[in-house]
């Protein structure tokens, strides 16, 4: 084939083609080529490439011309030309006098595919669960609003960081695990929890799935969804279940024991008059038996229907000091010092003074029994500002572990041997049916404190 038949054939070929020698000048350009380029073929013939065209010394195709050039390696890549407004998708081949580039117009492919990566951009952005990709080591790499949202971080404090410091250290190694399995190519669903920026720990429901690129993992998506609030609605569910069958069973308790006690009271008077002196004093401890046994009942009866009580201003510090000089004798039985201290003069509160009494007769007995071996037991009581009274039950008993603190409350939960789990279940109602809040604090080995606040008598309830 001579010449002019090879001019003829590069000229019909499909492919753009061009070729440069050494110095950058075009040596060829077929029809295809003067076409995309938008220039005839002997404007451009003898003239050096980036001089003619100047807007692609600062893109990919002069990177990509000059490595092909020097290193003398074929290169391939897919570049915007922004002044032609056209996607190429180019081959650069270099051999000793130059390089001979074969191009396409991809621009209508590119569209579809940049509309595509569109629509996944908007999954992403507008996605109402929190989305975000990982490397293979778990730095962050993306991150969308809705995860921003939900862990209070900002993009730019989470990207290229590791999620693993915003696992609590009881859940880390279970969720590395599934992550591990996600970056092998398995894609996992798990509960797990993390910390919010503001130091609250949200429970999370994610999903890990595997980034696969040319039939390789090169990182992870993750998807995640807070359900601290779903959660916390299943438990007060099943506790308000529970609560129902405790009520029900005291109530039912409770009035089988009423009747048969009513006849026991009536018969005992009958007998104690039959009786010698001597004997009498017996029937005072009976009557007096029978007399708890009936405040116990009534007490059940109210665990079953909290009626509407009687709310009256009444002093704090008059409650206190009735209860610690009701628990005092058997406070010293068990070698146990038991002190109230006011820090300042306390103002009345609205309240229901029985059962103020029972919250801290709880509180005591509790603390008591987590002291077998003695101790101290202080009740300080204070007004840290003006809308709140606080009270706090120091004891130096043997603690209670953090993660069981949570469950303190809840019905039947107790850790000792011949306890009923509803002192503490009953305490909370109370306070919380006084607007107040309770709180416990607790290192192992050195004591517990409960704290509580009660808010002080105002003339607007709700206040
Ligand atoms: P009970 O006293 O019958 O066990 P409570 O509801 O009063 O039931 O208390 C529940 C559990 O909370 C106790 O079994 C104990 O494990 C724990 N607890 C409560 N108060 C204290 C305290 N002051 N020190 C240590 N543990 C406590
Ligand atoms: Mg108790």
């Amino acid at each position: 084939m001579d010449l002019h038949e090879q001019n003829e054939m590069l000229a019909r070929i499909t492919d753009a083609f061009f070729a440069v020698n050494n110095d950058w000048e075009f040596t060829y350009v077929n029809e295809e080529a003067s076409r995309l380029l938008c220039r005839k073929t002997e404007d451009l013939i003898g003239k050096c490439m980036w001089s003619e065209f100047p807007e692609a010394v600062h893109t990919s195709f002069y990177s990509q011309y000059q490595t092909a050039m020097h290193e003398q390696i074929r290169v391939e890549f897919d570049a915007y030309y922004p002044p032609l407004a056209i996607w190429f998708d180019v081959r650069a081949y270099p051999s000793s006098s130059g390089l001979s580039i074969h191009f396409h117009d991809i621009s209508q492919k590119k569209g579809l595919s940049l509309q595509k990566e569109q629509h996944y951009e908007s999954l992403f952005i507008s996605n109402p669960d929190a989305v975000f990709a990982f490397d293979l080591e778990g730095h962050y790499v993306r991150v969308n609003p809705a995860m921003e949202k939900m862990l209070g971080y900002r993009s730019d404090e989470l990207l290229s960081k590791s999620f693993m410091p915003l696992i609590p250290e009881e859940e880390l190694a279970m969720t590395k695990k599934h992550f591990t399995k996600a970056a092998q190519g398995c894609t996992q669903h798990y509960e797990t929890r993390a910390f919010h920026k503001n130091g609250m720990i949200i429970d999370v429901k994610a999903t890990n799935i595997p980034i696969i690129v040319n039939d390789k993992v090169v990182g992870v998506y993750g998807i995640a969804k807070d359900i601290t609030d779903e959660n916390k609605n299943k438990t007060m569910l099943v506790q308000a279940e529970k609560l129902t069958a405790v009520g029900q069973l005291a109530a039912s308790i409770a009035h089988e024991i009423r009747n048969p006690l009513t006849s026991l009271k009536g018969f005992i008077q009958l007998i104690e008059r039959t009786v010698p002196e001597a004997r009498k004093s017996y029937f005072k401890i009976i009557q007096d038996e029978l007399k708890r046994i009936e405040v116990i009942t009534s007490e059940l009866l109210y665990l079953a229907k909290p009626q509407a009580q009687e709310f009256k201003p009444e002093q704090i510090s008059r409650i206190i000091d009735d209860v610690v000089m009701l628990m005092g004798s058997q406070a010293l039985i068990k070698n146990i010092e038991l002190h109230a201290q006011h820090l300042e003069i306390l103002p009345a509160i609205e309240c229901v003074g029985i059962q103020l009494k029972q919250v801290f007769i709880n509180l005591i007995k509790n603390a008591m029994e987590a002291m077998p071996d003695g101790g101290k037991i202080q009740i300080i009581a204070s007004r840290p500002n003006e809308d709140f009274i606080a009270i706090q039950v120091i004891d130096e008993g043997q603690g209670i572990p953090p993660e069981l603190i949570a469950r303190i409350g809840s019905p039947f939960y107790t850790t000792k041997e011949t306890g009923t789990g509803l002192g503490m279940m009953a305490t909370m109602q109370i306070i919380h049916a006084h607007n107040g809040t309770l709180d416990i604090s607790s290192r192992e080995g050195q004591g517990t404190t409960i704290h509580i606040r009660l808010p002080v008598a105002s003339s607007n309830p709700h206040h």
